[in-house]
């Protein structure tokens, strides 16, 4: 099979679907890779790496997908893609579909086989192609909530760990999942004085025997949070309702209670966010101030450390990239259910049921 590797074009996007190791492992079982001029420099990889494992450097993008079989991404297609793909093509990235109905419809014109990272589910509901990310957007959220709180940042000038003889900051985390465990990690290591809030008591008790001793659980419910938010100095708003709008758990009116300068990290702003006060922002302007709070609302976090994002999302990647290579999509799916949760659009047809619901086409 041949299999391509454009550049990504969003802006900001230096993640690459791709690495060298991923090459010559491809080549190793027998596959051609052809990758555009420059498509890992945004995560440390230069061309020739690529060269030297074997693939081919191409600077035009057209050929590349003309010719490929399979082409990897790492973010959906952009409009200036959409005439690129063709029928029988197979594309294994980042959809997202529902967010974006002119995808959607162009990757039904095209005839195009789509394989979703987003979908692929194992078993017990987790979706290994999404573990990674939400794992540097969790880490990232403690660093970056770190920063703002220092008072050139904007925030209330307090350090995460505190000193000898001086108390360290409260730091509360909403949503205990793989984005909440990862910012608490980060922020106990760092000496804070963290509370974990979930609805799901199973979850709190597994943490609770889990985490670092200056790491407690708390139910999450409004009386609860309305309690702690005198006292906290960092938010990391880190819930997900699977499939859902994030609810709002805390509102404008509730930002009175809190200390000028708390940092509030809405890391679930990519499914609305889970403050009222909540606006998208991205890397060129991450914070904003609400009634003397400040809200860090960047959307693709992961875009930030390409370098670590690449790596996670192409360990994970690589594995089912090859399965399909070798077997061919239809094999690979029919022997991988896990897999098989990725297709979501082909031969002209939706045939993942939320993204046929998401714009009432039919499925
Ligand atoms: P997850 O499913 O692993 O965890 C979500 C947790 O939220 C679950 O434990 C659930 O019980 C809990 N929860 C649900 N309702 C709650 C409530 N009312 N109060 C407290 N807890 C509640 O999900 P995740 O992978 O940790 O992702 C969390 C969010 O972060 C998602 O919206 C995801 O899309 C987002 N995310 C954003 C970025 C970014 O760059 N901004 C990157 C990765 C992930």
């Amino acid at each position: 099979m041949i299999i391509g590797v454009p550049k990504e074009i969003k802006t900001h996007e230096n993640r690459v679907a791709l690495l060298p190791g991923g090459v010559a492992k491809l080549k190793e079982n027998g596959h051609e890779i052809i990758i555009e001029q420059g498509a890992g420099v945004g995560s440390g990889f230069p061309d020739a790496q690529y060269e030297k494992a074997g693939a081919t450097v191409v600077d035009d993008v057209e050929q590349l997908w003309g010719r490929s079989d399979m082409i990897m991404k790492v973010k959906e297609p952009l409009e200036v893609e959409y005439p690129r793909m063709r029928d029988g093509q197979i594309i294994f990235t980042y959809f997202h579909f529902a967010a974006s109905e002119s995808l959607t419809k162009a990757v039904i014109e095209s005839n195009c086989t789509a394989i979703a990272y987003e979908t692929v589910e194992q078993s017990d509901g987790s979706l290994p192609l999404l573990i990674p990310m939400s794992e540097v957007a969790g880490r990232m959220a403690t660093q970056e909530g770190a920063k703002y709180l220092e008072k050139p940042q904007g925030g209330r000038g307090i350090l995460l760990g505190g000193i000898p003889g001086v108390k360290p900051a409260n730091v509360m985390v909403l949503g205990g999942g793989i984005v909440g465990v990862n910012a608490a990690k980060i922020a106990a290591g760092m000496g804070a004085n963290v509370t974990i809030m979930d609805i799901n008591i199973a979850r709190l008790r597994q943490l609770d025997d889990l985490m670092a001793h200056n790491v407690d659980t708390m139910f999450s419910s409004r009386v609860n949070i309305e309690q702690m938010l005198p006292h906290v100095d960092m938010i990391v708003g880190a819930v997900l309702k699977p499939g859902a709008k994030a609810p709002h758990l805390i509102s404008r009116d509730m930002l009175a209670s809190m200390q000028k300068g708390t940092v509030l990290v809405d890391v679930a702003i990519d499914q609305g966010g889970c403050f009222e006060t909540s606006t998208a922002t991205t890397h060129n302007d991450p914070v904003y101030e609400v009634d003397g709070i400040v809200h860090y609302c960047v959307a693709n976090m992961p875009g930030a450390v390409p370098y670590t994002s690449t790596l996670g999302l192409t360990n994970v990647t690589l594995p089912y990239a090859v399965d399909i290579a070798n077997k061919g999509w239809r094999k690979a799916l029919q022997d991988d259910p896990e897999l098989k949760q990725g297709l979501n659009i082909t031969g002209g047809k939706i045939v993942y049921k939320p993204v046929a619901e998401a714009f009432e086409l039919a499925y």
